[in-house]
């Protein structure tokens, strides 16, 4: 491994002690979902594997809040998003998109592979999905060419969290009976999503990121009315086939070979969030993302989400200041420090970093990240002012009940 260009005797080998993986995905894995998983796998057509499955179908329920149906797909988020896709439109449907993102515009791309007739919505990649144009677009689609919104809920490449609830209200507003399709890869298992209440048709989710396992599962919850529209879908399917699955899920059983592995993984996490309860999980995030903003305040830093009531808490992407290298400084937390940050993705690259904070994170963690950050900084030469952490500090020391009263 070659290191960065650093003092040599700026700090200690990184290479004991605990690596601190604060990326927006993958997050860190807890040790109870590693060892639940370190199994022999089993016969995936045997009634064990069933009675397994029938709980984990039943359990990832309450993580999307919803009563409909859940399937588990063995693949990474974007399999996720290609099922819903294949699964629930036609070639030459209208949906639209927003380009307002580099997930946001890795969907688009998807969409229109497919043959889709996309309408794009630009932005400058610092807000969400707007409501108040999805209602205006949605107006003037009288003839209801269009027949899904697609919404990433959480832009992990941008830490911003779009305001679903107003998007159904828009939706519903403009009297529009197009699908909505959401993202919710970054938010699921840490931002608060309500699948039933906002009247979600197809949520798109990923193993990885706020559910605490490896990478390899992919998630669709589904309404009803996306399984009416899935009758009359033309597109091409065969392994992302939800009737297929369907099928075969209501006695515990996969059309093909599951990832048995994560399904032990799965098992230990759904605990894991039950134990915390959901409403826990949410306003820890809500702490923690609380906190890490007011450190980027501290070190006179801004984050790219420009509105703040769609400030992320699973993950803050900061715009590194003119005249710093932030590859460096990336290069200079993973090897001298132990630390891995994100990067800016695609128009932010090279000008911005990432901070997660979702899923298998605690305050402390989140301190010596912040912590971690300001040594790094230090040893880049940015002199400015280093108290983010303390600032940080100062919020998770208020009480949950006092953040709450605010
Ligand atoms: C990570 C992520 C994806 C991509 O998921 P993969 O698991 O890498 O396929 C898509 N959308 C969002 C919002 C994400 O955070």
């Amino acid at each position: 491994m070659t290191k960065s260009k650093t003092t040599p005797d700026a700090n200690p080998s990184p290479t004991t002690g605990f690596h601190f993986l604060q990326l927006p995905g993958p997050t860190n894995i807890p040790e109870r979902v590693l060892r639940a998983m370190h199994r022999p796998a089993i016969d995936h057509r045997g009634q064990k594997f069933a009675d397994l499955t029938r709980t984990l179908l039943h359990d990832i329920k309450s993580v999307f809040k919803t009563t409909e149906e859940v399937f588990l797909l063995p693949s990474s988020g974007s399999g996720a998003g290609e099922a819903a896709i294949v699964n629930s439109l036609s070639p030459g449907d209208g949906i639209l998109m927003f380009d307002s993102g580099q997930f946001s515009l890795l969907w688009i791309k998807m969409a229109r592979q497919f043959g889709l007739d996309v309408t794009v919505h630009e932005n400058d990649w610092r807000r969400g999905a707007s409501p108040e144009e999805i209602e205006a677009t949605l107006r003037e689609d009288s003839a209801h060419h269009i027949k899904a919104v697609f919404v990433v809920h959480n832009e992990t490449s941008t830490g911003v969290t779009a305001r679903l609830p107003e998007i159904r209200k828009a939706m519903d507003a403009a009297g529009h009976p197009a699908l909505l399709i959401v993202d919710t890869i970054s938010s699921l298992g840490s931002l608060e999503f309500e699948f039933d209440e906002w009247g979600i048709d197809i949520a798109v989710g990923g193993s990885q990121k706020g559910l605490m396992l490896p990478p390899g599962l992919g998630l669709n919850a589904v309404s009803a009315k996306a399984c009416k529209a899935a009758e009359k879908a033309t597109l091409p399917k065969f392994y992302w086939d939800w009737n297929w699955m369907r099928e075969n899920n209501k006695d515990g059983f996969f059309p093909y070979t599951p990832a048995i592995s994560l399904f032990y993984g799965l098992r230990e996490a759904l605990d894991m969030m039950s134990e915390e309860g959901l409403e826990n999980t949410v306003a820890r995030h809500t702490r923690l993302g609380t906190a890490t903003r007011s450190a980027v305040e501290a070190w006179g830093m801004e984050p790219i989400c420009e509105d703040p009531r769609e400030y992320s808490n699973s993950v803050t992407a900061v715009l590194f200041p003119d005249g710093y290298d932030v590859e460096n400084f990336r290069n200079v937390m993973r090897d001298d420090y132990g630390l891995t940050l994100g990067g800016g993705l695609a128009r932010f690259q090279g000008r911005a970093f990432r901070i997660g904070h979702m899923g298998h994170c605690n305050e402390l963690m989140l301190l010596g990240t912040l912590q971690g950050i300001e040594l790094g900084l230090s040893q880049i030469g940015f002199a400015h002012n280093h108290d983010g952490a303390q600032a940080a500090g100062r919020v998770l020391s208020r009480t949950p009940a006092a953040m709450a009263a605010e």
